[in-house]
């Protein structure tokens, strides 16, 4: 996968990074003819955060041809999302939704799961070159393709002509670092610690089939996931505001596990489960940009906007962002007129959007108190539908109008 010539060389589409926004839009476009070259900094399989999956993602593997190996792989399985808060408990089923679609997806290592996706994306045709960084990218210049400047691990550099560039970048940020892109975003800057344990986890403890989300006993705007993985492990994470997590990187494997065993439900499962890795921190990850697209580029998954990790939804964005900008690319390399805004920009936002409903209002308590509200009700399918990605459904009242809905519902909840 890692050959290359060192003269100038011209492809339809460059796409910066091989994570899952760039290995299914690879997968697309290599499915409908194009020549598509990747572009990755790093060796794969490397670690990356992001763990737990949801349904909606599903469809988008399975158009881009990757269901097989990810079924084969033997991930977790994974059907829905238990929540809780001091003696309070609340379990989504995600089989049990408004909208249809997958209701089920995994838990995965994101270092297995995303080289299977690149690997697959290879096996359609993509090129993928592996320690290939991307470190300018030429765009809007007139009566010219697109140039992307990349230098290999050898110090070797050199010119790619495309006549698109697709910025999957992730965290890196590439195009909208370069061409200046980047936007103030809503999120106050959290952080996280994490890591995975070797869970030791009684069958008939706890449902490995779920993501537990726990909200910290004395602080609403601090929560833990607990994300069980195959072969016993779990990934655990606290995330908070960035100065509660600011300690020093000695500290932060006493700091996680004094955290987790402030949490009645984690400390039972695992507040003495062995660190199985050195606990990591990422801060100010939340990111957003002006637009989403330009003159010969557009920006898919994390190089456009990142919200929040609590509802798991950055794969999916991700994957959703590829499906969108590879049908868009793909009308529009076969002459078609087309409207970037219109047809990826917008269409992108409005589920992203639901998201950030949905996120500002467990942070701020609505959602939480929704959530543990003990009434059953049909509005509870709409609900886990969000939770279960489908942020797109415009027949789901709580994504079309998700911050009126869920101010409606949080004082309904409230007054009973
Ligand atoms: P990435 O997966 O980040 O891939 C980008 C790739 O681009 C990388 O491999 C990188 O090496 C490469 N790259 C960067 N710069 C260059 C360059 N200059 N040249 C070449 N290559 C380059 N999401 C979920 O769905 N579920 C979760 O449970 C979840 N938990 C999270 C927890 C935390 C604490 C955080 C911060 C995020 C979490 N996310 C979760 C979000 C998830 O990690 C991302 O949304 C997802 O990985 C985005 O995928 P991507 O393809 O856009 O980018």
């Amino acid at each position: 996968m890692n050959q290359h010539s060192s003269k100038r060389t011209t492809v339809d589409v460059t796409i910066i990074g091989a994570g899952p926004a760039g290995a299914v839009a690879a997968a697309l476009l290599r499915k409908t003819g194009r020549s598509v070259l990747v572009l990755e900094r790093q060796h794969f399989p490397r670690f990356s955060i992001g763990e737990s999956l949801l349904p909606q993602s599903m469809a988008y593997l399975e158009e881009a041809g990757m269901l097989q190996a990810v079924v084969e792989a033997g991930f977790q399985y994974k059907n829905g999302a238990h929540f809780v808060y001091r003696d309070q408990s609340s379990s989504f089923d995600f089989r049990d939704k408004h909208s249809p679609g997958w209701g089920t997806t995994y838990q995965v290592e994101r270092a297995v799961f995303d080289d299977i996706l690149i690997r697959c994306a290879a096996e359609q045709g993509a090129d993928v070159r592996f320690g290939h960084t991307v470190r300018a990218v030429h765009t809007g210049l007139t009566g010219l393709m697109p140039l992307v400047d990349v230098v290999d691990e050898a110090d070797h550099a050199y010119q790619i002509e495309a006549r698109f560039v697709l910025d999957a970048s992730g965290f890196g940020r590439v195009l909208p670092r370069l061409l200046n892109l980047e936007s103030p975003t809503r999120m106050p800057t959290r952080a996280a610690l994490f890591t995975h344990v070797r869970d030791g986890i009684p069958v008939d403890a706890s449902d490995r089939n779920k993501i537990c989300i726990a909200t910290h006993p004395e602080r609403r705007d601090v929560w833990f996931w607990m994300i069980p993985l195959a072969g016993g492990r779990s990934s655990v994470g606290c995330v908070a505001e960035a100065s509660f997590l600011d300690v020093p990187e000695a500290e932060r494997d006493a700091t996680l596990r004094a955290l987790i065993q402030q949490e009645p439900t984690l400390n039972r499962l695992i507040g003495g489960a062995p660190f199985v890795m050195p606990v990591r921190h990422i801060g100010g990850y939340a990111a957003n940009v002006e637009r989403l697209h330009g003159p010969g580029y557009a920006l898919l998954g994390n190089a456009g906007e990142f919200l929040d990790p609590v509802f798991s939804s950055g794969v999916t964005i991700a994957l959703r962002s590829a499906h969108l900008a590879a049908h868009t690319l793909n009308r529009q390399l076969d002459g078609a007129a087309v409207d970037w805004s219109a047809d990826y920009d917008v269409p992108l936002r409005k589920g992203i959007d639901t998201f950030r409903a949905f996120v500002e209002r467990w942070y701020s308590g609505e959602l939480q108190d929704i959530i543990y509200h003990p009434d059953q009700t049909s509005i509870r399918r709409m609900i886990t539908a969000v939770l279960a990605g489908y942020a797109w459904d415009e027949s789901n009242p709580y994504v079309a109008d998700p911050v009126r809905r869920l101010t409606a519902l949080h004082q309904v909840c409230v007054q009973r």
